[in-house]
């Protein structure tokens, strides 16, 4: 598994959380993940999200330039990129969001 690859401490929890955090250290993951987001940037899939032309975050309409792939959770946390984690984002959102996950987006907002 590449998860226990990814493992430098001998440390395994079975927590899928802490292991996704382990993970999120492994080159290969952030690698292969944005290697993913780049084929289905150009999917049917996407362009016909893009063409809804609506932010997941703010729900507003943007045209189609102003609008980014993101991952809800993160590459960098241990994200992948898969159809449930990829939404539309417009850049403002996108940047705002940096490399949070969606439960600490809302501890942030408390
Ligand atoms: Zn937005």
């Amino acid at each position: 598994m590449s998860v226990t690859y990814c493992l430098t401490q001998g440390i395994i929890d079975v927590s899928q959380i802490i292991m996704e955090f382990y993970e999120s250290a492994c080159e290969s993951h952030k690698k292969r993940e944005r290697a993913k987001a780049r084929d289905l940037r150009n999917s049917q899939w996407w362009k016909q999200k893009l063409a809804q032309a609506i932010c997941y975050y703010c729900e507003l309409s943007f045209p189609p330039e102003e609008l980014t792939m993101d991952h809800k959770i993160p590459i960098a946390r241990g994200g992948k990129s898969t159809k449930g984690n990829l939404v539309v984002a417009c850049k403002a959102c996108n940047t705002t969001k940096k490399h949070l996950t969606p439960a600490e987006q809302l501890l942030n907002s408390l």
